[in-house]
């Protein structure tokens, strides 16, 4: 196993990043390599990812039940209260907005920042904020590795911690996506499903631990990805596409 891989916590962005293109996985993590704002292209890009995280800091205001501010863009306005039509605060409730949780899996360490959990009553919801355009699907959601790392740690540390009470099926994924008119698309919770994510993620990390960084030769490239990659300048010689890059992730 590489050396940097000792300390390494993995995240939904890191385990999506080797199943895009292990040589990707390379240059992000072990290389550390920062391909951000090199050139006048990427800026729009990365100033829209900007974006993103600031109506991210407004819903973590309205749960935190702090004073969200005065929101000059009118976009976000419409956004926030789309949000709060959709989840009212209920005071009987317990918000956890950004929340973070954090699994030590056999050895390995593992990440999630979540922009927010419910507790209700026999009842633990997760939710995540896209505000990119294209539609996730019920599908698309089941299958993205966020859901595969969040609903696993939420059973993990939340539920078997301090919910212990609760069934493995009280727990949910839910897409809300405010610039759309769909409603969220909401992934239910069970044992054969946290068995399955269970197995990709250890199958994932064992997977990175056993490739030989140091010799180029023998990492996979992913060829079929590259026209996504914002590395594709330097392993291909071609301008990147910042209008169908892979989207990156707020904050974590
Ligand atoms: S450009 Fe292609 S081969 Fe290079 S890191 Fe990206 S996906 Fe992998």
């Amino acid at each position: 196993m590489n050396k940097k891989l000792k300390y390494f916590t993995y995240s939904q962005n890191s385990l999506n990043t080797y199943k895009s293109c292990p040589f990707k996985f390379k240059y992000k993590y072990i290389d550390n390599i920062n391909w951000k704002y090199d050139d006048i292209g990427s800026r729009e890009y990365y100033d829209s990812l900007k974006s993103g995280r600031d109506f991210h800091l407004l819903c973590e205001r309205y749960f935190a039940n702090i004073p969200i501010g005065k929101c000059e863009d009118k976009k976000f306005n419409k956004w926030v209260n789309k949000i709060k039509d959709l989840l009212p605060i209920n005071e009987e409730n317990i918000y956890l907005p950004e929340y973070e949780i954090r699994l030590n899996f056999a050895g390995r360490h593992i990440i999630a920042k979540v922009d927010l959990v419910i507790i209700e009553k026999n009842k633990i919801s997760l939710w995540d904020w896209k505000t990119e355009n294209q539609e996730i699907t019920y599908k698309n959601a089941l299958n993205r590795m966020q859901t595969v790392v969040y609903m696993f740690l939420a059973e993990e540390i939340i539920r078997k911690n301090f919910y212990a009470n609760y069934k493995i099926e009280d727990i949910s994924m839910n897409y809300y996506q405010p610039s759309l008119e769909n409603k969220p698309v909401t992934i239910n919770y069970n044992e054969k499903l946290h068995e399955e994510h269970k197995m990709k993620i250890f199958n994932l990390i064992k997977n990175i631990e056993d490739t030989d960084f140091n010799n180029e030769d023998n990492i996979n490239k992913n060829s079929n990805h590259c026209k996504y990659c914002e590395f594709n300048k330097l392993c291909n010689s071609e301008a990147i596409n910042y209008e169908i890059l892979e989207e990156d992730i707020y904050g974590s």
